[in-house]
């Protein structure tokens, strides 16, 4: 994990500048990170993540996993022969869960789920809406991101970005 100074906060106002947002982001990225995205439903939870994916090679649409819990997106990038060279020229996989449905989870609900599996992936960037319903698991360090409307304002979205300590 890279441990860059970022940006607390920015404002966008379309889709597009929140996709935008997200590419940028992923330039910091490496296999085995982890991202939490909150923010209520409609925020540009999604949207975001699809900046990721495109900044990744991700080709085909990255939609909500909302009612597959998650999914797994193979960059269609070559390895880059550089190994030292910017992870954006590598091919990374990306997980993208959504456990807006594991509110009520128990431990063996979240088990058969897959959701241990997922967050010991060590070759994938994790990305996790709804993050809070799992919060008894989330590792250490990780990227919070938080996303969310500004009232008054239709297409704007106000997004923070923080980073959790590694212990
Ligand atoms: P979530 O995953 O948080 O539930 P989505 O990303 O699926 O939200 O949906 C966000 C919706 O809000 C999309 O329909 C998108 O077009 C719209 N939208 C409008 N303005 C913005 C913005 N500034 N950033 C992100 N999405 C926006
Ligand atoms: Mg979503």
């Amino acid at each position: 994990m890279n441990i860059a100074t970022l940006p607390t906060t920015l404002e966008t106002h379309s889709a597009e500048e929140t996709q935008n947002a997200g590419e940028l982001f992923s330039a910091r990225l490496q296999a085995g990170d982890v991202i939490c995205l909150t923010g209520d439903l409609g925020a540009g939870k999604t949207t975001w993540t699809q900046g990721v994916a495109r900044a990744l090679g991700i080709e085909n649409p990255l939609s909500s996993p909302t009612f597959v819990l998650m999914n797994e997106h193979f960059s269609s990038k070559t390895h880059s022969s550089n190994t030292y060279s910017s992870n954006i020229e590598k091919s990374i996989t990306l997980l993208h869960l959504d456990a807006y449905r594991l509110e009520d989870a128990d431990e063996e609900t979240l088990r058969d789920a897959g959701i241990f599996d997922f967050l010991q992936r060590e070759d994938a960037i994790k990305i996790i809406e709804w993050p809070q319903f799992i919060a008894d698991y989330l590792p250490s360090p990780r990227y919070e991101i938080a996303i969310e409307s500004v009232e008054g304002k239709e297409n704007t979205r106000r997004i923070s970005f923080a980073q959790t300590s590694t212990r």
